[in-house]
């Protein structure tokens, strides 16, 4: 199972939060800064999900003049040991240095960090929290370790984590060992990362790009033809498989790095559960990859299952091309075209303006313009707006088109920036958000894809209550 390691400053409520998700009082809580306690794991449990959990408090030490290294080499330690870490903050007592010194530890690690605000019952926290958006740890979740609040945030910020880990230690115990993409790369406020960027598409970071589809979309095919030999079996009967999971290849100068569920279907799998282990599937490729090419099968496109695969698409937060395959087949072209487009309208709600490429695998037609909007739905995936244009913009177009007034009081919009990219994060900061309706994030989120070009990838939306 999973590795979930509490850290943060003393006396911020680690070890109450500790005892909150293990359930027992295993842990000595005491007011006073610095009282010692075992480093113990527990068996935490939050909802459904089962993780261990690890609590640093006990190493603190309050008389111990070293006390900030010390305490930072067991920070990195326990952030090492760790599959993800809950960094939590006093939210009444605001960001203290110490928070913003162990942030700088931790931003500098790979494990995911879910940053949490605590003791935010009642509205004490609330100024605490907005401030902590400044440790560059994402967005803050406030809660109640005391009072057992907020823990339903909490456990949706954890789900995915934990689901990931038991995912990858299924797929390990079939002998596969494979990285999932590097999503969520934060940016400061003028949108630069905080993390170094490399080059996407070099031999070091080759471009992670999955392969998915219905059966018999063709993708075998696909990638035979790609890799210009008879790698992989293809045949009538679906299903057929080989063992690897990922295949290098080189598109003109650049690196890339192919998953494709046939390989990472296993062999024994039984026939009849095909249909729906390809959905499972597929989400095992779409995690490794940061771009997803989803086949359809241009003689029946847009079945319930490839629709299923953009769903997951979306969910997972990867940008996406569609190649419609098979295209020689199609003798009305225009009427077919027609048909695509019409279904685009309908079944790309959060991925907005995705690339449709038509090709055939077998004639080997139409790869250069898949890869090329392969590389476009990337750098949009990869796209950062600074803190000023994004500003300077959010005048503009809540000039042009209002928020509405609600019993006579207009929402505001005071400020946004963006927390995230891969998939890009926006966050709005509103009076009363509560009452901005669903149709007016629609049209704040394609007029950001209008004018900053952000195609062919998810974007992710929220809102803050602020001034
Ligand atoms: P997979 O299950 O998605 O990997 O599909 P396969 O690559 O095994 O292809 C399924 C069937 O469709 C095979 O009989 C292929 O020969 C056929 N096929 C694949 N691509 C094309 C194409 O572009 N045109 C035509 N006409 N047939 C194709």
């Amino acid at each position: 199972g999973a590795k979930v390691a509490i850290i943060g400053r003393p006396n911020v409520g680690k070890s109450t939060l500790f005892n909150r998700l293990v359930g027992k009082r295993l842990a000595l809580v005491d007011d006073t800064p610095g009282v010692t306690r075992d480093r113990r794991p527990g068996d935490a449990r939050l909802g459904d999900l089962r993780f261990t959990i690890v609590d640093t408090a006990g190493l603190e030490d309050a008389d111990n003049a070293s006390l900030e290294g010390r305490m930072r080499h067991q920070t990195e330690e326990a952030i090492a040991e760790a599959d993800a870490v809950l960094f939590v903050i006093d939210a009444r007592a605001g960001v203290t240095p110490l928070d913003a010194h162990f942030a700088e530890v931790a931003r500098k690690t790979t494990t995911p960090v879910i940053l949490l605000a605590n003791k935010a019952e009642g509205r004490a926290g609330q100024s605490g929290l907005y401030e902590s958006f400044s440790l560059g740890l994402g967005e803050p979740i406030g809660i109640s370790a005391e009072h057992g609040e907020g823990l339903s945030d909490l456990y949706d910020a954890l789900k995915p984590l934990v689901d990931r880990i038991d995912e990858e230690e299924a797929l390990a115990a079939e002998g596969v060992e494979v990285e999932e993409a590097r999503t969520n790369i934060e940016v400061d406020e003028d949108g630069e990362p905080l993390e170094e960027d490399e080059p996407v598409g070099t031999t070091e970071r080759p471009l992670r790009v999955a392969i998915v589809g219905r059966p018999n979309a063709g993708k075998s095919t696909l990638i035979n033809s790609m890799l210009g030999e008879d790698r992989m079996l293809t045949g009538p009967e679906a299903g057929i498989t080989r063992d690897s999971i990922s295949v290098e290849w080189q598109w003109h100068e650049r690196h890339i790095k192919l998953f494709d569920t046939a390989g990472i279907r296993r062999k024994a799998r039984v026939q009849e559960k095909l249909e729906k282990l390809s959905v499972a599937d597929a989400l095992r490729a779409i995690k490794f990859a940061e771009v997803v090419v989803i086949t359809l099968d241009a003689t029946n496109s847009f079945e319930k299952q490839d629709l299923q695969i953009i769903e997951l698409v979306a969910r997972e937060g990867r940008a996406l091309v569609v190649a419609v395959n098979k295209w020689d087949l199609i003798e009305d072209r225009e009427a077919a075209w027609k048909r695509i487009k019409d279904a685009n309208e309908r079944y790309f709600n959060q991925i907005r303006g995705v690339q449709i490429v038509t090709m055939s695998g077998i004639q080997g037609q139409g790869i250069d313009k898949l890869f090329e909007s392969v590389f476009k739905a990337y750098e949009a995936w990869n796209s950062r707006v600074s803190t000023s244009k994004l500003n300077r913009w959010l005048d503009k177009v809540t000039i042009n088109h209002p928020p509405p007034a609600v019993a006579g009081r207009r929402v505001r919009l005071r400020y946004m920036t963006q927390a995230k990219t891969r998939p890009p994060h926006f966050i709005a900061f509103a009076s009363r958000p509560e009452q901005l309706p669903e149709s007016y994030t629609r049209y704040l989120v394609n007029k950001l894809r209008e004018t900053f070009n952000i195609h062919g990838t998810p974007i992710r939306f929220s809102y803050r209550k602020g001034e």
